[in-house]
């Protein structure tokens, strides 16, 4: 593959291709997600899948680059279904700090974490882009894909829970790899009614305090993995939702791309 424009999966590249990026783009998406069960009708890898691709959509039209993704996440609430990984969360925490920190040696100043793994880990990436900027001197974001595509999916959702694997993944799935979604095999799965005060199990929902589900709660309440109703979902509501997230991130790196680099004692250098 020879130099071009559209060069920017790193794991396509040369180092010099590498170098020569970089004098362009000082922006950098690393994908991170968690390999973990999605009910009957979607693979193990959606949580990758879909930052990656909307990440990819992002690179192309920025130029800026994409990093080989970040498979295993924290899902300790997933483990009841074979196919799922967990992993602790300061391991997570360093491993995803320690892979853009390298990025940052090689003149990579922005950092974008695509996270494809709905809420859950979203503490240990908070502090990840703490650590980023105050002791790394990079600019560093967590860009849940969950919040890019919100806008969307308000205005296109059907049903009342969506809480995993169910109408805004599925939607997403069947625009970016319909051929991954077997929807003869979707269920609706009830959320169950006895939510307390200020919590629910919808992703957009009244989660005001934090709290978490685990293993043993997870299988009690979905047999086939997933919660809401995957059945309503199609392939119009994804292509909105991925216009949605994919044109916010592509103005947060345009807008990056426009800022000068940081100063030699911002960057610690
Ligand atoms: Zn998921």
């Amino acid at each position: 593959m020879s130099q071009s424009d559209d060069l920017y999966r790193l794991a396509e590249m040369t180092w010099q291709e590498v170098e020569a990026a970089v004098d362009e783009t000082q922006t950098i998406l690393l994908p991170v997600g968690s390999t973990e069960q999605h009910g009957h009708h979607m693979p193990l890898g959606v949580d990758v899948y879909m930052p990656d691709a909307v990440a990819e959509r992002v690179a192309e039209r920025t130029g800026c680059l994409l990093a080989p993704p970040v498979w295993y996440g924290v899902s300790p609430h997933h483990t009841f279904k074979p196919g799922t990984f967990t992993v602790e969360s300061e391991t997570f925490q360093h491993y995803v700090r320690d892979i853009c920190a390298s990025a940052a040696d090689w003149g990579v100043e922005n950092v974008l974490l695509i996270n494809g793994h709905y809420l859950v880990q979203d503490p240990e990436l908070d502090v990840v882009v703490r650590e980023l900027t105050n002791e790394h001197g990079m600019r560093a974001f967590h860009v849940p894909l969950i919040s890019g595509f919100e806008d969307a999916a308000t205005a296109v959702r059907d049903s009342d829970v969506s809480f995993h694997a169910s109408e805004f993944e599925t939607s997403m799935m069947l625009e970016l790899f319909p051929e991954l979604v077997d929807m003869d095999r979707a269920e609706a799965v009830d959320a169950p009614d006895d939510a307390l005060p200020l919590t629910d199990y919808d992703a957009f929902g009244d989660n005001r305090v934090g709290w978490a589900l685990s293993a043993d709660r997870m299988d009690e309440l979905t047999p086939t993995g997933n919660l809401g109703d995957p059945t309503v979902a199609t392939r119009e509501k994804g292509a909105r939702m991925v216009d949605d997230v994919v044109g916010k991130v592509t103005q947060l790196v345009e807008a990056l791309d426009d800022l000068d680099a940081p100063t030699a004692a911002e960057s610690g250098e």
